[in-house]
């Protein structure tokens, strides 16, 4: 038995994306308790009070156990389920029967600000020490996500780190060429309704940002940083990611949107910056190229591009946003020549 166990939280463990994880978490318990059903509920907020969202859910078919489809599963509300909210109410699990010889069990998931989810169990009625198991695997799992998400971050800023950076872009990519694969149009000629909702990606590099080290000292640069990332933070909308990428330079992933949407978030960064007192600092700008995610960018492209607008907005005055495509458009910076994606691998 100590052996399975310790197997299991090693595999469970063996995962560094949070969604693979928490996959994985409730296959295992799943088979240690000998589950015929289970489920992963993350908590959200809703118009009539906390809703529970699936997000991973398992089901047993024959002696395995097969991923359910998540399609068409609707979101629970807290109030209507009689676990779910006793859970809530003790922070404690709950259980019921659930159909004959079976029970459903629902374990609170704790997170940093309270109870962030659920985990359902339904299966036989737990023995003795199964309870303990569970709640031992989900303190594992708590540790582990506190870990990772700290590895994600950035001390400093508290924003999503250059490491974290370079394992998304990929996967932006690929949802960009998803998107493309759904309209059917390659990109780069698509009709303009077509190119109204894309992906954005934003380089913010602070101004002179050498000569507030110079004059104040690097506690106080780093205080501008810090108060810059907040800045960030309250600006972006909630799915856009916000990374620093390196000393004083940051990078925004928005979320799909049009050019005039992606430019005023841009902007009013911008001007949000420029107009804010920084204590014995006073005023600091930041300049901002950008460029729309395409289907056909490698990662190097997308932040080559947005790095051309960037130096642009540098060498002509400073404190402004620059497109990348606008800039080509006006024959003010040349295409480069396209890379692809065997060019990038040398
Ligand atoms: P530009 O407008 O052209 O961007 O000028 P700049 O002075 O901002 O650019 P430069 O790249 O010459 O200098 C960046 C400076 O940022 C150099 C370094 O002193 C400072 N820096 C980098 N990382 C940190 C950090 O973590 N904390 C602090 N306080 N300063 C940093
Ligand atoms: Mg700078
Ligand atoms: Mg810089």
């Amino acid at each position: 038995m100590y052996g399975s166990i310790l197997d299991s939280l090693i595999q469970v463990t063996a995962n560094s994306e949070r969604d693979a994880l928490v996959q994985s978490l409730l296959t295992t318990l799943c088979e240690l308790l000998k589950a015929q059903e289970g489920g992963v509920y993350w908590l959200g907020p809703s118009q009539s009070g906390p809703e529970a969202r699936r997000a991973a859910s398992v089901k047993r078919e024959g002696v395995q156990l097969v991923f359910a489809s998540l399609q068409n599963s609707p979101a629970i509300l807290v109030a209507s389920d009689a676990d779910f909210s006793r859970c809530l109410e003790t922070r404690d699990f709950a259980s019921s029967p659930a159909r004959p010889g079976m029970m459903r069990y629902v374990h609170p998931l704790h997170g940093r600000d309270g109870i962030e989810g659920f985990l359902e169990i339904i299966g036989p009625e737990y023995a003795e020490d199964d309870e303990k198991l569970v709640t031992g695997f989900l303190q594992v799992f708590r540790n582990y996500v506190r870990i990772l998400d700290e590895s994600e971050r950035d001390t400093l800023t508290g924003l999503l780190n250059r490491r974290t950076f370079d394992r998304n872009i990929g996967h932006l990519l690929s949802q960009a060429r998803m998107n493309d694969a759904m309209d059917g149009i390659p990109s780069g000629c698509r009709r303009e309704d077509a190119r109204a909702q894309s992906r954005w990606l934003a380089v913010l590099d602070v101004d002179h940002f050498k000569r507030v080290n110079d004059k104040f000292g690097h506690i106080y640069g780093d205080e501008v940083l810090i108060l810059l990332a907040g800045m960030m933070r309250k600006v972006f909308r909630e799915g856009d990611k916000l990374f620093r990428f390196g000393g004083e330079e940051f990078v925004a992933a928005l979320e799909p949107t049009d050019e005039e949407g992606a430019r005023a978030v841009l902007e009013r960064l911008r001007q949000t910056v420029a107009s804010f007192e920084f204590p014995q600092v006073g005023q600091v700008t930041i300049s901002i190229g950008y460029v729309r995610i395409s289907s056909q960018d490698v990662p190097a492209t997308v932040v080559g591009h947005a790095d051309e607008a960037l130096y642009y907005a540098k060498q002509h005055g400073r404190n402004q946003v620059c497109s990348y495509e606008e800039l080509l458009s006006q024959n003010k910076i040349a295409p480069s020549a396209p890379m692809n994606v065997d060019a990038e691998l040398f």
